[in-house]
């Protein structure tokens, strides 16, 4: 091949010859001329020369080739490549190439169009960028470390947004010390988690979150504490879906899903032995008796619809401590696809669950809506119950949280006291 293509190569250069009326070789096609014969003189093999020819060839050497190996007319490289004087590959000269083609060009490329100048890279600033998200992620890791570490208090760490407009869930201390690794969660938590999610997937006018306690007593509360939990002020039919949460055997959490357009409940037991099939079902007869209790109380929402109990594949539990947090993993799956039905994928295993844990966590305190006017204990501006006409408040030196003294039990002669001096609260010392 290499001695054919030599030979190709020098019918070409006798082609070149003045004399034929044909043009002397350009300096471009000596300097090639000469390194194409470097490249396959004997010194190196015929593999090796081919490796050569081919790899260490300029693009521009390797077009020279295509051409002399097509016999295609001699004056096309005159012409392409008159201003290519250099051999070797030549960033300056794809700048150059980029400047003569942008804005004056007259074809348009269906595919890309330069711009008429070029953007400077931005590079400072995007470091900065990356440099600030990671501070503010170690500046939040650490402050959720701190909150971890600290004995749980009472106090409220982040005032989450509610499905209910005006209404807020308050994450207490210890709701958040929930979180950490081999911990069994709180309702409280999980409910907060949720309604985050629901905003997060926009679902919070299609999918009602019913609060776990009323979702408890749909599936397991007795006639008469069902009628008085009918919730008379919803209407389902506003919605097209509920999702809820219910404590199973004291210490269990179980997700409860009821999809109205194909009138299915399902129950989803993150525990690997479960009966799902058996507890759907009767969550689903459970709720057909509820709506009809409803009836009688005036409301005629879902009442037509003929509930079935339905099974979903989804990821189960490995330890004995994270049902709560696959209860919350699911129901974001159920929110991210819905109305269609989620692909529950998500890792059980012990690493991924802590993980899972510590970004609920931090998710939690910065979704928080928290407004510095209430008091940190009980997330009003007026203390609960017969508060007097005006209240005293007392503000921690030093995470800056109010309080209101009666929700301390603080009379007025303590009060008076330690505002002689520095004040902090239980969260703080
Ligand atoms: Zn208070
Ligand atoms: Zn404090």
């Amino acid at each position: 091949m290499d001695i054919e293509e030599t030979q190709e190569g020098s019918r070409i250069c006798d082609s070149s010859d003045p004399s034929n009326g044909i043009p002397a070789r350009s300096p471009f096609m000596q300097a090639f001329d000469l390194r194409r014969e470097q490249a396959t003189c004997d010194v190196l093999s015929d593999e090796a020369a081919d490796k050569n020819n081919h790899y260490h060839c300029p693009v521009q050497g390797r077009y020279v080739e295509h051409v002399i190996q097509q016999s295609l007319p001699i004056d096309v490289l005159e012409r392409n490549l008159q201003s290519s004087v250099k051999l070797e590959d030549d960033p300056e000269e794809q700048w150059c190439k980029r400047d003569t083609s942008s804005g004056s060009s007259k074809r348009k490329s269906k595919y890309f169009n330069p711009p008429k100048k070029l953007p400077n890279p931005k590079t400072k600033t995007k470091t900065k960028k990356i440099i600030k998200v990671e501070q503010n992620q170690r500046v939040e890791d650490a402050q959720l470390n701190l909150l971890w570490k600290k004995r749980g208090t009472e106090i409220i760490v982040a005032t989450l947004p509610s499905q209910v407009k005006g209404r807020s869930l308050f994450i207490h201390h210890t709701d958040l010390r929930c979180l950490r690794p081999h911990l069994w969660l709180t309702g409280e938590i999980i409910q907060g988690l949720m309604h985050l999610s629901a905003f997060t997937y926009n679902v919070v006018d299609t999918i009602y979150l019913m609060d776990y306690y009323t979702a408890g007593v749909l599936l397991f509360g007795d006639r008469a504490t069902t009628r008085r939990h009918t919730l008379p002020k919803v209407n389902f039919d506003n919605f097209d879906g509920i999702l809820s949460f219910v404590h199973v055997d004291k210490n269990h959490w179980n997700m409860l899903y009821i999809h109205a357009k194909s009138g299915t409940v399902y129950q989803m037991d993150p525990s690997p032995a479960s009966s799902e099939l058996e507890d759907s079902t009767h969550a689903a007869q459970r709720l057909q008796e509820y709506l009809k209790i409803r009836k009688h109380q005036g409301k005629t929402d879902w009442v037509d619809v003929k509930w079935k109990g339905g099974v979903m594949p989804h990821p189960v539990q490995r330890d004995g401590c994270s049902c709560g947090v696959i209860v919350v993993e699911m129901a974001r799956a159920v929110m991210e696809a819905f109305p269609e039905f989620p692909k529950m994928n998500f890792s059980t295993k012990r690493r991924a669950m802590e993980e899972a844990r510590r970004d609920m966590a931090l998710q939690v305190l910065e979704s928080s809506v928290f407004d510095e006017e209430t008091c940190s204990m009980c997330g009003a501006d007026k203390p609960p119950g017969q508060a007097p006409p005006v209240t005293d408040w007392i503000q921690c030196d030093n995470c800056d949280r109010w309080f209101h003294n009666l929700c301390l039990n603080m009379d007025q002669n303590k009060l008076k006291e330690v505002k002689k001096r520095q004040w902090l609260c239980v969260l703080c010392r």
